[in-house]
């Protein structure tokens, strides 16, 4: 086990077999900030990263009261009737804020909570949206190893979030509501370019032909953009998270694009563009915080930024003499 100390050993070993209680802890050293937590989580993720991969990556997303732990929930429990593990994780930035997580809360999926093959982990809370999506970056890493066949993110159907879980998951899902018929001019063109399918929820009872509307509407709005792929066109589906209709449509989607995509070799592709991104994200955030944590630019950052403001200096002229302090 290359790298692992003493330290670490039971947690890699716990993880490797599968044990939740070693999991968790692990999981907890991700998302601590003390350096030595984070170092033991880098040994961890530098000892489990080869058995990780294998899991189906799943992204959904929504408006809050969409239905996404209802339709996670079904999901989940279908797939546990198939034998398969699954866990849950979430991205939810505003976790940071609220002090407590919107997503992927435990009250929310009672009985996928009490399944001993489902792992539910609320979002990682405080900092940033990129610190936050790298520990559940890092978090579905570990799950893989720990021998998951189906990892879901879930994240708020609002912002930088979602452009965070899609660039995780090798599958992205977006929920959505039937509205009042023009709800196309309210989509975010950028929603419609990450989705690889729109399931609209709620398609059920007195809502039916409204979803179906809403179901062709989309899918025209869909067809004016262009594919993802060559080989993927994002379809639009309807189903009822509440009734587990449609539920098995949407699973057999994920599994036929995942299909091609493997076919065609841009799974491995995707990822590997993932991974670059993830890099340069974790550089630059890194640098961000060192040019804030320098203590020149500590001392001398508000009397600049006052320069700038009155036009004493010009902002170009105000970075350079920033940026050169870190090389003091
Ligand atoms: P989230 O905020 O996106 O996680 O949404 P929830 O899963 O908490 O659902 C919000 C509300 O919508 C709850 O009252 C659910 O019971 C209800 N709901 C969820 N899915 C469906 C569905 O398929 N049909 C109907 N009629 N209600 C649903």
């Amino acid at each position: 086990m290359k790298s692992a100390t003493d330290a670490t050993f039971d947690l890699i070993t716990g993880i490797r077999s599968g044990n939740r209680r070693m999991l968790a802890k692990a999981i907890t050293l991700v998302e601590s900030a003390l350096p030595e937590h984070q170092a033991k989580a880098q040994e961890i993720l530098d000892a489990v990263l080869p058995l990780s991969g294998n899991a189906v990556r799943l992204g959904i997303s929504g408006v809050p009261g969409v239905g996404k732990s209802t339709f996670i929930e079904s999901l989940g429990m279908m797939l546990i009737a198939e034998g398969k593990r699954v866990a849950v994780l979430a991205v939810d930035p505003s976790s940071s804020r609220s002090g407590g997580s919107i997503l992927a809360d435990k009250t929310r999926m009672e009985k996928l909570s009490v399944e001993p093959n489902a792992f539910i982990r609320p979002s990682p809370s405080g900092g940033t949206l990129g610190g936050v999506a790298r520990k559940t970056r890092e978090t579905l890493l570990i799950c893989e190893a720990a021998g998951f066949d189906v990892v879901i993110v879930e994240t708020v159907g609002v912002g930088q979030s979602e452009v965070a879980v899609a660039s995780m998951v090798d599958f992205f899902l977006v929920l959505m509501l039937a509205g009042a018929g023009d709800e196309i001019q309210g989509i975010k063109k950028g929603i419609l370019e990450m989705a690889d399918a729109i399931a609209i929820n709620k398609a059920d009872g007195d809502n039916l032909e409204k979803a179906d509307l809403a179901r062709k509407d989309y899918q025209n709005a869909l067809n004016l953009l262009m594919p993802n792929s060559a080989v993927w066109t994002p379809p639009v589906l309807t189903c009822s998270a509440i009734e587990m209709r449609g539920i098995d449509t949407i699973w057999e989607t994920v599994l036929d694009h995942r299909a091609r995509l493997m076919e065609s070799g841009l799974l491995q592709q995707n990822r590997r563009k993932q991974a670059i991104s993830w890099l340069w994200s974790l550089i630059e955030e890194g640098l961000k915080e060192r040019f804030h944590r320098h203590p020149l630019v500590q001392k001398l950052l508000p009397d600049t930024v006052v320069e700038v403001e009155s036009g004493r200096t010009t902002p170009s002229a105000a970075a350079t003499r920033l940026l050169n302090l870190l090389d003091r």
